[in-house]
């Protein structure tokens, strides 16, 4: 019996799982991601983590039929690789994947994807009904989407099709965001721009607060802890509150899916205050059927969860074409 492999490349740690026929782990490895120098180490570190699962799962490499990769971006799909990545030293030009990957497993089965778009794959991939229409959001130091339509998961122009952290939420602009323009949703709710969100509103209205507005330690998990007590903290997960919804609401009329699953920190570590505020918000912003709105059921594992996915249905999620 043939075995998956799957791995996740994140900004801090590349995790690797091995996976049986019917998308049940059988071994994990997880290891930092290193800051270079060059991209190869980096390729280096992924082939590590992925021989470090098969080792644990008593698997050899050439047992491996079919692997996922997902990855931080931005990716050059054509290429295999990931090009200029952001979050790395500037020393990290290129990072091959697809090749190298290939080379490890011995197999032209190597499906590449951006982490979000592996989010919806496994989350489809694991969901009970296997759905066609779903998303999965995540809310993390970004936001962003993977999106199915139809059982085909979205990629668009340059793989961009679910940036929708860059949706306009806010016409005044209130905020600009990490991109350059003005009223983007990541702008004002990735756990990243929270702070500073915070602390612009407090600029506007001076207010007393508990939040330690103005100190270097100031974070967003301040916020989501001081709300309900404070008054303030309170008023600014409710503007965050807002924008989700806005933002939500727009996905759900661009894709009508039936499914958001959300993951990411900025989630998974505050659902109650991040996905409860969404659900009651939508009805009165959507005109179409609600989707149901839930929490990543597999934590920060959904990412590489589907990347085995991938591996196992040619890069879908869609269970009716692989097992
Ligand atoms: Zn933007």
């Amino acid at each position: 019996m043939g075995a998956y492999a799957g791995v996740d490349l994140g900004a801090t740690h590349i995790r690797a799982v091995i996976g049986d026929a019917d998308g049940a782990i059988i071994a994990s490895h997880k290891r930092d991601t290193p800051r270079g120098p060059t991209g190869i180490d980096v390729t280096e570190a992924v082939l590590d983590a992925l021989r470090g699962a098969c080792e644990a799962a008593d698997v050899a490499p050439s047992e491996v039929v079919a692997s996922g990769i997902a990855s931080f971006g931005p990716l050059d799909l054509a290429g295999g690789a990931v090009e200029n990545p952001a979050n790395l030293p500037d020393s990290i030009d290129r990072i091959p994947l697809v090749g190298p990957v290939e080379n490890l497993f011995d197999t032209e089965r190597v499906y590449l994807h951006n982490d979000a778009n592996a989010g919806v794959i496994g989350e489809r991939y694991y969901a009970d009904r296997n759905p066609d229409d779903m998303a999965y959001l995540t809310i993390s130091s970004g936001i962003g989407a993977g999106v199915a339509v139809d059982g085909n998961v979205l990629r668009g122009w340059d793989g961009n099709a679910g940036e929708v952290g860059h949706l306009t939420v806010d016409p005044h602009g209130f905020m600009t965001c990490g991109c350059g323009h003005d009223g983007h949703w990541e702008a004002y709710c990735s756990g990243e721009n929270i702070p500073d969100y915070a602390t612009r509103l407090h600029r506007e209205d001076p207010v007393e607060t508990a939040l330690p507005i103005d100190t270097e330690g100031f974070t967003a998990a301040d916020v989501f802890e001081y709300a309900g007590e404070d008054e303030f903290a309170t008023h600014v997960l409710e503007q965050i509150s807002h924008w989700n919804a806005i933002g939500v609401a727009n996905i759900v009329h661009a894709y009508a899916p039936l499914v958001i699953s959300v993951g990411g920190a900025v989630a998974i570590n505050n659902p109650d205050q991040i996905i409860d505020p969404i659900r009651e918000r939508l009805d009165d912003m959507v005109m179409s059927n609600i989707p149901d709105i839930q929490l990543t059921t597999y934590g920060d594992d959904v990412v590489v969860r589907g990347a085995l996915a991938s591996a196992l249905t040619g890069g879908t999620g869609d269970t009716s074409s692989g097992r």
